[in-house]
């Protein structure tokens, strides 16, 4: 068996599609909504406010902490130019970011270096690696969501509109969270072991 199949056999965006679906199916189950309840405290997106000695704010109509919020700013950095080639990097495209995400350099870096393994002979068992390095990003991406899922998703939440929206835990025991937690690091170790 070919080491791509093998691979392939080990990490189908299915799996990972199954973990997202537990996540996803948790996320609709939205107990109630109490309209009008602290609405006498109208947030609005972007807002930055103190409460229970930690700064809050609200992102896509959600009420997260700002630490939060700062973490996730520098994971998805980048900078106004290429490394490499010192080309700008169009921040508005979401193809560029992904590219740079992963690579670290721009598309057009990216496009030649790949001509050049083409022609040293030396493509596959780069594409081999790539692809192995895409399902570890689509792998921690999810983590990263359970992850705040799981933290938050017995908290009461604030919307845009000032409504304060509960979220009951009957969807995910801690052993659920537990397996899914377990499946993920396995899965994730699978791909680093096969990478080194
Ligand atoms: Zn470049």
């Amino acid at each position: 068996m070919s080491k791509e199949t093998l691979l392939n056999r080990q990490f189908t965006e299915r799996e990972v599609q199954r973990m997202r679906n537990i996540v996803t199916k948790k996320t609709n189950d939205r107990t109630h909504i109490q309209a009008g309840y602290e609405s006498n405290i109208k947030r609005n997106e972007g807002d930055i406010w103190e409460e229970n000695g930690k700064t809050w704010t609200i992102k896509n109509g959600i009420k997260r902490t700002v630490s939060k919020m700062a973490n996730f700013k520098q994971e998805s950095i980048m900078p106004l130019c290429c490394p490499q080639c010192n080309e700008p990097l169009a921040r508005q495209s979401e193809y560029v970011k992904h590219i740079y995400k992963l690579m670290h350099k721009c598309p057009k870096c990216v496009a030649r270096e790949e001509s050049d393994l083409k022609l040293q002979g030396k493509f596959d068992e780069y594409a081999l690696k790539m692809h192995a390095q895409n399902h570890l990003d689509l792998l921690e991406n999810t983590e990263k969501e359970f992850d705040d899922f799981a933290n938050n998703g017995f908290e009461k939440f604030m919307t845009e509109n000032g409504e304060v929206e509960t979220w009951d835990g009957k969807g995910l025991t801690p052993e659920q969270i537990k397996e899914t937690k377990q499946w993920i690091a396995e899965q994730k170790a699978k791909i680093t072991t096969y990478l080194s």
